[in-house]
């Protein structure tokens, strides 16, 4: 079987799994206790915290341990709203379910939102930013990178309007994270989602950057974990895999975008190539080098997964992170796609472990699979398949 969904979860790296064993076996102590069980535990957390910080250039301090990337968008926004007075939030309309969702929620609640439009590539334009801040703005939260089409916001240009109007600033990040550079300091974000289980961690772990000086409240009360911002005993064994997972991200970013860049470019270029009727969607340039999005028109995306599957390739039309069947991506139709266009797309995300064959044998198969499914498409004579 050949692997390109690591957009939607990818397989966890061998030294990650060495480096939780021994908190299933020995190490089981609760972080909390006074023993050396415990003392252990609590030294495990804050190696991996140190580990965490370090992929995007933060302080230890400012890293907040989450289940995930869901729980860590849901406390940056609940948490700063709850906190801050403000009644308004600038988001975009692009956004993960993750964020769309808890905004929906607090619409319902009496905040205002503001879901910004994106262009054909599926980018913000940070004057509108700008132009929709008001007295009563309390967070801005544009993600860095879409989970769809892989284009990446300009969040330097974001980071910076929203510093000058002092306003916080929010990004999920889960998506960027070990595909770019990331550096929190230089890029003014003042809170940054992360997620293990996309970076060849294990799943239910994740992180929220929160930079010093910015408060928030808890979503979750109890025993006063994490700074009080998050009570429960820690997931020690997934903590520590986390860690470990920013940091090979983090040592090995440079091979592992290069790798990217080169398998992402010669898929795009096959695909091209040997597909007539296709299109890259997303940016061409601003986008994360794993992530490869197409249009096959005249051909349904859902049935193009089930035959890739048949064939023994794993891919995805867009979000996986929805249990919702059949929902047309608000993220293509937020880009202005028609129905069509909408119906007829692929997303194929590369990960550490795909390789050159893979990518030979997937351009291959595609192949074979659109014009078998063009031969019975409605659309057929329209193309002129
Ligand atoms: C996967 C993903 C999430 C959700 O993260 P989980 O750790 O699966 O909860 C949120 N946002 C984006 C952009 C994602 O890709």
């Amino acid at each position: 079987m050949i692997y390109l969904d690591n957009a939607a979860s990818t397989p966890v790296h061998e030294k990650v799994i060495e480096e939780m064993i021994p908190y299933f076996k020995e190490q089981y102590g609760n972080p909390s206790s006074i023993h050396k069980y415990g003392r252990l535990a609590n030294i495990a957390i804050q190696n991996a915290r140190k580990r965490i910080a370090s992929l995007i250039n933060a302080g230890s301090s400012e890293i907040l341990i989450t289940s995930g990337g869901t729980e860590s968008n849901n406390t940056a926004l609940y948490g700063i709203v709850h906190h801050n007075k403000g009644k308004h939030i600038i988001t975009s309309s692009i956004e993960h379910d993750a964020i769309l969702e808890p905004c929906k929620r607090l619409e319902e609640e009496g905040f205002q939102i503001t879901y910004l439009p994106v262009d054909k590539y599926g980018l913000v334009n940070p004057e509108d930013v700008e132009k929709e801040i008001s007295p009563d703005t309390c967070l801005v939260s544009i993600m860095f990178a879409n989970n769809e089409v892989g284009t990446i916001q300009p969040i330097a240009e974001i980071g910076k309007i929203t510093q000058e109007k002092k306003i916080v600033f929010h990004t999920d990040a889960i998506q960027a994270v070990g595909k770019t550079l990331i550096n929190v300091k230089e890029l003014g974000i003042d809170l940054l989602s992360i997620s293990s289980h996309k970076i060849n961690g294990p799943k239910g772990v994740g992180a929220l950057y929160i930079r010093k000086g910015i408060k928030i409240d808890p979503l979750i009360l109890g025993g006063g974990q994490e700074n009080g911002l998050r009570s429960g005993t820690e997931n020690v064994a997934s903590i520590v895999g986390f860690g470990m997972a920013c940091q090979l991200a983090n040592n090995n970013i440079v091979q592992n975008q290069e790798h990217f860049r080169k398998l992402g470019m010669k898929l795009i270029a096959d695909i091209l190539k040997e597909i007539p009727h296709t299109k890259l969607n997303g940016h061409p340039e601003k986008r994360i080098p794993n992530n490869i999005h197409f249009t096959f028109l005249g051909v349904n995306g859902e049935d193009l997964i089930i035959k890739l599957d048949e064939n023994k390739v794993a891919a995805s039309t867009g979000s996986a992170c929805s249990v919702k069947v059949q929902k047309a991506s608000h993220v293509l139709r937020a880009m202005g796609f028609s129905h069509e266009q909408i119906t007829g797309s692929l997303r194929l995300t590369i990960g550490i472990t795909n390789t050159e064959e893979e990518i030979n044998e997937t351009v291959q198969v595609l192949k074979k699979i659109v014009k078998e499914l063009r031969a019975v498409s409605p659309y057929k004579e329209k193309y002129n398949f």
